[in-house]
């Protein structure tokens, strides 16, 4: 059988590792930590994942916590007025339910199932060398390692990259014994509070390694009032920073925190990145060529919550491209074409990714305005995160938005 090399345990490598090799492929996984240094260390994400990317990890038989994690059934949009009153409020219904379940919790179960059922699991950070020596004794070769250094084998791509610095500082925390939310307690939902020329925040439930948490994500325009989090060591010191924030910029969200504990040492996050689009096709010194996957070649901003359902969607049609290819070699034009077929679906959450992160236009404060007059708008703003092709139809331009609008309101 064919014999795959996949470089990093994360959402997008575990899920085509365990793809795979219920598909007989014989795949080694190599990641530069184990299972329970994944488990007992610091949080990597919020993860939220919504309906179309849960349906991938459905179709593999993978979706271990499912019934154990909150099932997310509403995404609500908050903004701040210039007296921190809410100017706006709304929570959009999903049509499927979405979940967070802590990569912590994910990827270390994962990893040892893919070893229990006969993977190669090899626990050693690959460097570009080891790569180089692997291209040659593999047939094909994925770097599935997030934004870790392997990325840098793969170009950037300037004309889908708009931005060359990070658009917000991220600061997440995970907190057991917040309150649950004022307006529609019978139901979770994820909460976004827009706080205009800011950041945001947003708040949403969890499975954790000690079960069912919250977290508290600050996303903070660089420089601004959020932007407060670098080189805070100290994970108290981290969510007391995370509250002051809270009481100052959402108060409508503070008022059910004041009794918040975090989950464990590990867990609070800060840190920034640039949003990149990369060449798929890394060549190594040596010649050969290797496949990057998820994040390595599309990594968006978490201000839409979307990178882990990219990876997920990345992995399921790598999958499809890779068994479809049959004996055939993945030559250059295979990567290429596997990447280009990823992209399809991946530009349209770059797109409105890096339409979040800008100052919104008129038509689109009009649109988020709607939401708390119309329902049918909100729940489809709410959808437009399992599917954001659909933001194609009546976000981006005014004329659209407008004709969208005029539609519901006559409705
Ligand atoms: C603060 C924050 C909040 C987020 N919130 C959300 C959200 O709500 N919803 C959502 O969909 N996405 C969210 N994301 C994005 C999401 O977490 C990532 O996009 C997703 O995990 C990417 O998956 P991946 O498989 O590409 O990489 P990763 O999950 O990053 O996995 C890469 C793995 O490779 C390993 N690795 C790195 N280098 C090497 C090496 N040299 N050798 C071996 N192994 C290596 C790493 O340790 C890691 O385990 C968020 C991200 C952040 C930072």
């Amino acid at each position: 059988m064919r014999k795959i090399l996949i470089v990093g345990a994360g959402q997008s490598g575990l899920q085509l590792a365990l793809g795979l090799q219920s598909k007989g492929y014989e795949v080694t996984l190599m990641s530069n930590r184990t299972a329970d240094e994944i488990r007992s260390g610091r949080v990597m994400s919020t993860q939220c994942m919504f309906h179309t990317a849960l349906e991938h990890e459905r179709d593999l038989g993978i979706n271990f916590w499912e019934s154990q994690a909150p099932k997310i059934e509403g995404l609500g949009v908050s903004v701040a007025a210039p007296d921190a009153s809410r100017a706006v409020d709304w929570v959009g219904k999903l049509d499927g339910y979405a979940q967070s379940v802590d990569q912590r919790v994910k990827m270390a179960g994962w990893m040892e199932t893919f070893a229990q059922r006969g993977g190669q699991l090899v626990i050693h950070g690959a460097a570009v060398s080891d790569l180089d020596y692997f291209s040659r004794t593999y047939d094909l070769v994925l770097v599935s390692a997030g934004k870790g250094e392997l990325v840098s084998m793969f170009g950037r791509d300037a004309s889908r990259s708009p931005y060359s610095e990070p658009q917000r500082a991220l600061a997440v925390a995970y907190v057991h014994g917040l309150g649950p939310r004022p307006e529609h307690p019978d139901y979770d939902a994820v909460r976004c509070s827009l706080v205009p020329g800011v950041g945001e925040l947003f708040v949403m439930p969890t499975f954790t390694t000690s079960g069912r948490a919250d977290i508290l994500f600050w996303e903070g325009v660089p420089g601004g009032p959020l932007d407060v989090f670098q080189g805070v060591k100290d994970p108290s010191e981290h969510l007391a920073l995370t509250l002051e924030l809270m009481e100052k910029f959402t108060p409508w969200e503070y008022a059910r925190a004041t009794k918040v504990e975090l989950t464990d040492a590990g867990g609070t996050l800060a840190g920034r990145y640039a949003p990149t689009v990369r060449n798929p096709i890394g060549r190594l010194p040596g010649g050969g060529l290797v496949l990057g996957v998820a994040d390595v070649v599309v990594a968006n901003d978490p201000i839409t919550g979307q990178g882990s359902n990219s990876a997920s969607k990345c992995a399921a049609s790598y999958l499809a491209s890779i068994t479809e290819h049959g004996d055939r070699p993945f030559d250059e034009q295979w990567m290429q074409g596997t990447f280009d077929r990823y992209w399809d679906t991946a530009q349209h959450v770059t797109k409105w990714t890096n339409a979040m992160l800008g100052v919104p236009p008129e038509h689109v404060l009009n649109l988020i305005g709607a939401g708390g007059v119309l329902q049918p708008v909100a729940d489809r703003f709410a959808n437009g995160f399992n599917d954001p092709a659909d933001f194609e139809n009546f976000f981006y331009e005014p004329e659209k938005a407008e004709a969208y609008l005029a539609s519901v309101s006559g409705a």
